[in-house]
């Protein structure tokens, strides 16, 4: 993206569902390139942010702007298109195939039929072909994220841990600018926790944008050079970890939780 932009700017946010607001008109930007945290008591409206970004749900106000375009309102694919994901958790279907089928049907899922030639450039029409690169990509994925030994395995079978690390390898395959995760670590043993942080870590040197929702205070902190933190649907602060950590707004809206 040209420099100075920020990747990603929501403004006003709002998410209405029936007579709750569970966003309640939340601004804030993502620079690029950067890992973001954030942060928010239970119930704050940060999931349904990343669903209101990702096109999940429909926001009921504001607008949300990815490298300078509005996407606001798009479908999940169009805005996976434009190349911003969030993780999603395997659903029942995918948990009876393989790891590596899990990987090669990522971009058809996320990206829709069509766009399938996005992630596989230099190839026209050639469907053989077209497998084969999907294939290929699948492979480096699953290496890098040291899975591969898994390759064959049914996704349903893997450890929390593991999964964790095939939802995240499942957003990759759609070539993304962006992911958005959603607790990505929750239930995940102190050693694939390390090694998820580290492939977050490898690919933000890559150039890669992320913004992270991470309910342990620590991790935000060691992680994430920026912080935003929600309460009861909008922002509430910003800043660096010091300076989120010693904010008294903060404090007190993790008291009340
Ligand atoms: P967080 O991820 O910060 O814990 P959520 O975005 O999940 O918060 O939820 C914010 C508020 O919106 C909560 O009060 C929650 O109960 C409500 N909420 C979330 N999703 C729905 C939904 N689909 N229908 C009704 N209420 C919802
Ligand atoms: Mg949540």
């Amino acid at each position: 993206s040209p420099s100075g932009t920020p990747p990603l700017r929501v403004e006003g946010l709002v998410k209405r569902f029936g007579g709750v607001t569970a966003v309640d008109g939340a601004s804030f930007e993502v620079e690029s390139g950067s890992l973001t945290g954030l942060i928010g008591p239970n119930g704050a409206g940060k999931s349904t942010t990343f669903n209101c970004i990702t096109g999940v749900h429909e926001p009921t106000g504001g607008s949300v702007y990815f490298e300078g375009e509005e996407i606001t309102g798009l479908k999940p694919h169009q805005i996976a298109r434009e190349g911003l994901v969030r993780t999603f958790q395997i659903a029942r279907e995918l948990s009876e195939m393989t790891v590596l089928e899990n990987l090669m049907l990522a971009p058809q899922g996320q990206l829709g039929e069509s766009a399938i030639r996005a992630v596989t450039p230099g190839l026209r029409g050639a469907v053989v072909e077209e497998e084969t690169a999907l294939r290929e990509r699948a492979w480096e994925t699953l290496e890098f994220f040291e899975i591969d030994h898994l390759a064959h395995e049914h996704a349903g079978n893997l450890s929390g841990g593991q999964r964790k690390l095939l939802e995240m390898a499942r957003a990759l395959m759609t070539d993304p600018e962006m992911v958005l995760l959603d607790e990505p670590l929750a239930g995940v043993n102190p050693t694939l926790e390390e090694k998820l942080l580290d492939r977050i870590h490898d690919l933000r040197a890559d150039g890669y944008t992320f913004l992270l929702v991470e309910h342990d205070m620590d991790i935000i902190m060691e992680n994430c050079e920026r912080v935003i933190v929600m309460h009861q649907g909008s922002v509430l602060a910003e800043g660096t970890g010091d300076e989120i950590r010693n904010d008294e707004r903060v404090i007190e809206a993790y008291l009340g939780e």
